[in-house]
């Protein structure tokens, strides 16, 4: 008795149908799995023979081959499970296989039969739309999550009984309902109208999420970098429709979309630590998952004390600034994850990161500040548009203040009219200095193109990021009071 049942995989982001194909024969007792399955599909024997006896079904005393089409694609993951119990129990006769055609099966298996949720839902409902199937036959956690694919009939099961129920027409299953799309943009717990003072960096800000540019920010610890940046994804615009699908699809393949979790609808936040490895950076294993700069795709990956990170990790960011995109190589087969995010970075401006700060002394030598500028190589310098300063605020000044600027200060909200953020759009050949003017409204930034930009005045404190045009920075003797260098070069 043969029974075939379509269940997918995924490949990098793409969901792939793959047939499980079930065949009892006669002869000793047996259980083989064969096309390419990796070990948490080989174990899915043990798991399925467990849930169908504990269902209260009859395990085939047969010799069971279970072939997953096409044979050269690894099949990886615990999805399998379902189908393949479904199909045991079709080609024992149960009910009809047949009655399985146009619908795709996924799901883990518990050994009392329960089922349980998997990863990578959301790219197989789309799959299974692309390939004509009618439906979604899926664990009940994952059913918001795959719902909102147009033109597919999503139903979750709890239960290897329900499942077999439902296939021999014993009992009628309700599709599960997509939750309409709203797009919130806001993020519960950080309001960008709260943050009191720091104005010229709000500005630096705006202009980043404006036209999607990468931005450092340089500034003397407890400085409100990271406070900043946390509230940089409440005003992007919303998530489109399109970019909450490829959102969800990535967090979904990753594991991280929580049970009875829809559609990601707020854009995301990543700040890895800067310990991460570059395979957590980028994406890596086998099967290759998807890294932060991925998880951060239409969002914001923040990447705090950028020095820090270790200088090869910082390197592999450079094809996904540029491409948008990521490719993972390995020997069987090449994935590309989408990356296309804002880079936010902070760093202080010397080891002690105190260079430049009124109120407290610098200890650092020419030599420890250089050698720490230094850990940034100039091509990746070269891809962060905005360059600003974000200096200390007094505790006196932050209690005088009204409580925060709403929103719209300094014009329409990027997105909600006009020119949004549709990526970064504006590439300079070399970054644009930020910088400060004191006037009696507080200092402000003025951006100056490369062409433009005037000679720094004689006296006063220049700018505190005067370096060459490959990112090294000028050789300084007194790091308070240096006199500000003219750029050198094709600046
Ligand atoms: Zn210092």
């Amino acid at each position: 008795m043969l029974a075939k049942i379509t269940s997918g995989t995924v490949v990098g982001i793409q969901g792939v149908p793959v047939i499980v194909e079930v065949d009892l024969a006669r002869g000793l007792p047996a259980f083989a799995t064969v096309g390419l399955p990796e070990a948490a599909v080989r174990e899915a024997k043990d798991r399925v023979r467990s849930a169908i006896r504990n269902a209260g079904y009859e395990f085939p005393a047969k010799r069971i081959t279970v072939n997953l089409a096409p044979a050269d694609l690894k099949k990886a993951g615990t999805a399998f499970d379902l189908p393949i119990a479904l199909g045991i129990l079709a080609a024992s006769g149960l009910f009809d296989g047949q009655r399985t055609q146009g619908w795709l099966v996924v799901g883990e298996l518990s050994l009392d039969g329960s089922v349980l949720p998997s990863a990578g839902v959301l790219p197989l409902a789309l799959a299974a739309r692309n390939a004509g199937l009618n439906g979604l036959i899926l664990p009940a956690a994952n059913g918001r999550e795959a719902a909102v694919v147009e033109g597919l009939t999503v139903i979750g099961v709890e239960h290897l009984g329900q499942a077999v129920d439902f296939f021999a027409g014993q009992t009628k299953l309700a599709p599960i309902t997509p939750e309409p799309f709203a797009g919130r943009p806001e993020q519960a717990g950080a309001d960008y109208a709260e943050v009191r003072g720091q104005e010229h960096a709000k500005r630096a800000l705006e202009i980043a999420a404006a036209g999607g540019h990468n931005l450092l920010m340089l500034g003397p610890p407890g400085a409100g970098k990271t406070m900043l940046a946390r509230r940089l994804p409440t005003i992007l615009p919303p998530l489109t429709f399109d970019e909450a699908i490829e959102t969800t699809a990535v967090h979904s393949i990753a594991g991280l979309l929580g049970p009875d979790s829809g559609l990601v609808q707020q854009r995301p936040f990543r700040a890895p630590h800067h310990t991460i490895s570059d395979a957590g950076l980028v994406g890596g294993g086998n099967p290759p998952r998807p890294g932060e700069v991925s998880l951060a795709h239409n969002g914001v990956l923040f990447l705090d004390e950028l020095p820090e990170f270790r200088r090869h990790v910082l390197e592999v960011l450079r094809q996904p600034l540029e491409d948008g995109r990521v490719s993972v190589a390995r020997a069987a087969l090449t994935v590309e994850f989408p990356a296309r995010f804002m880079l936010v970075a902070a760093m202080n401006p010397c080891p002690c990161g105190h260079l430049g700060d009124p109120r407290h002394g610098c200890r650092c030598t020419p030599a420890q500040i250089q050698r720490y500028r230094a850990r940034l190589s100039g091509p990746l310098l070269d891809r962060i548009d905005l360059h600003v300063e974000v200096g200390a605020v007094d505790i006196a000044d932050l209690a005088s203040r009204p409580p925060g600027e709403p929103f719209g200060l300094y014009g329409p909200r990027p997105g909600a009219g006009g020119a949004g953020h549709t990526g970064r759009t504006v590439r300079t050949p070399a970054p644009p200095l930020l910088q400060r003017s004191d006037d009696a409204a507080g200092p402000r930034p003025v951006l100056f193109p490369a062409s433009q930009r005037p000679a720094p005045a004689r006296t006063g404190r220049g700018p505190l990021w005067p370096v060459g045009p490959r990112g090294a920075p000028h050789r300084q003797t007194r790091p308070h009071h240096r006199r500000p260098c003219r750029p050198r070069g094709d600046w």
